[in-house]
């Protein structure tokens, strides 16, 4: 009874989560993490995405 594996059949449809700009309402695009993130906060569903128009990059806490 190891079912400690969430697999729901759903796994590949996070690289089609699509982020909106909250300013411009711009479709983010995504981008590589920061060094530091993925070494400090590895452990986090966190992503980063990047707004062409207003051009800041911000964090998403994913699933
Ligand atoms: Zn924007």
């Amino acid at each position: 009874m190891a079912a400690t594996t969430l697999s729901n059949g759903h796994e590949s449809t996070d690289d089609h989560h699509v982020v909106i700009c909250k300013k411009c309402h711009k479709e983010l695009e995504r981008v590589n993490r920061d060094s530091f993130v993925r070494v400090f906060l590895s452990w986090l569903p966190l992503k980063k995405y990047f707004c062409t128009r207003c051009l800041r990059s911000r964090y998403i806490l994913g699933k």
